[in-house]
């Protein structure tokens, strides 16, 4: 019987919620690709409640200890005194979430000696040292598709954000001001821009496809290149690599999965190269940019505005200069964990756990690292080429 150790984000402060906003959340059918819904073989929780919080558990505690599998939840992942740390030198499966990330270095993985699967569920395993989990081989799987489209409707909220300043307009109105002109010297219409996106997967190209109808001008730079159709329909400017793209747009929304490659790309230089007041959306990972570049360009007038909600580590410290530094509108990892996301994402991880139990492949797409290699998705999106994977332990 297997030991499955799962890290959730803590409950509201106010407690698990007794109740929802709203009744029901809309059944959705095949994601935009084709590819189809996750397909356990049944759910034990209802859509539209709030699963990743530790009360939660994902829905998984019914079906797995119906089966005799052990599930340990705890939100406790830091340090070498943590639960996480204690429970997993005998976990056969680590679940954890990149919202509240378990961070899978190579000197935990050499303690889970039993360790089989790592499972993220949502998208984005940049947590785990790919490197680390390729050796000993763990599978690494997440549930792609689950959180895109989530991410996407966050990203074009956060370019608008920026670009239309709401924050500090809101500001006004919540404490009793009209104060019309201090909210609109730094507001701008986003038609007529040059926006682009650093990556055009699933969640790019969703959103290039939301931004279109806005009047304007489409960029994008992947080291996977669209096919000519959806360039000519979206009317999309190819760039070869992201320095072209970055001196060729008014705003960045960055969608690259966090690997050696992409590790801070967005450096002072990059940024300096930038189009004096642009913007930064970055809903793909923290360490895609050097943090305190990020601060300076913001503070020298070179960034107009940065936004976001992915940092380095997770949770950040109090004092992360990205929550005080000038014309941010950062939240926290929020994006890809609606409540319609987890019900997806919460039903990915039941049919992936399903199929690991039951000795059968899980889906191709799902995997990251599998039999010692990258694998499925982590072969298309991913490099695991000897340095260390970004996210797991260095500092940003
Ligand atoms: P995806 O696999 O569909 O797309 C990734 C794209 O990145 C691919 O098209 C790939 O070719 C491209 N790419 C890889 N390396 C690149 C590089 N060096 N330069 C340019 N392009 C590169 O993944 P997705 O669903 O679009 O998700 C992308 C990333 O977004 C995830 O890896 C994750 O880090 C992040 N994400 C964040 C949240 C959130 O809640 N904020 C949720 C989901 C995903």
């Amino acid at each position: 019987m297997a030991k499955v150790l799962c890290v959730l984000y803590p409950d509201p402060v106010t407690g698990y919620p007794p109740v929802y906003a709203r009744d029901s959340i809309p059944a959705l059918g095949d994601y935009p690709d084709g590819q189809t819904q996750p397909s356990p073989s049944a759910i034990d929780f209802t859509p539209g409640q709030l699963l990743g919080s530790v009360s939660g558990e994902l829905g998984l505690r019914g079906f797995l200890e119906a089966q005799g599998h052990e599930l340990i939840v705890t939100s406790d992942k830091d340090g070498p005194d943590s639960e996480f740390e204690r429970e997993l030198p005998d976990a056969d499966v680590v679940i954890s979430q990149p919202f509240w990330p378990a961070y899978l270095s190579a000197e935990r993985i050499a303690k889970a000696r039993k360790l089989k699967l790592a499972l993220t569920a949502g998208i984005g395993s940049d947590h785990v040292d790919l490197d680390a989990a390729v050796k000993a081989g763990i599978t690494v799987a997440e549930v792609t598709y689950s959180n895109s489209i989530s991410v996407a409707e966050h990203a074009v909220m956060q370019i608008l954000t920026l670009v239309r300043n709401l924050l500090p307009s809101h500001h006004w109105a919540a404490t009793g001001g009209w104060n019309i002109a201090d909210s609109v010297e730094r507001a701008y219409d986003l038609e007529g821009m040059d926006v682009g996106v650093i990556a055009a997967g699933r969640i790019g190209q969703a959103v290039l496809r939301r931004l279109a109808p806005f009047g304007v001008r489409l960029h994008y730079f992947d080291t996977h290149r669209l096919p000519t159709e959806l360039e000519e329909q979206l009317g999309l400017t190819y760039h070869p690599d992201a320095r072209s793209l970055a001196g060729s747009v008014d705003v960045v929304s960055i969608h690259a999965p966090l690997h050696p490659q992409t590790h801070h790309l967005f450096d002072a230089e990059l940024i300096g190269s930038m189009r004096r007041g642009s913007y930064i959306v970055n809903t793909a990972r923290a360490e895609i940019v050097v943090r305190d570049a990020v601060v300076e360009a913001l503070e020298s007038g070179r960034l107009a505005g940065y936004a976001g909600d992915v940092w380095y580590p997770q949770p950040p410290a109090a004092n992360h200069p990205w929550r005080t530094m000038p014309h941010e509108a950062m939240t926290p990892h929020v994006s890809g964990t609606t409540l319609s996301a987890q019900a997806r994402y919460a039903a990915g991880t039941r049919e992936i756990l399903e199929d690991f139990l039951a000795g059968r492949a899980i889906r191709e797409v799902y995997l990251i690292v599998d039999g010692g290699a990258l694998a499925g998705t982590g072969a298309r999106s991913y490099t695991a080429d000897g340095s260390a994977s970004p996210g797991s332990g260095q500092t940003g």
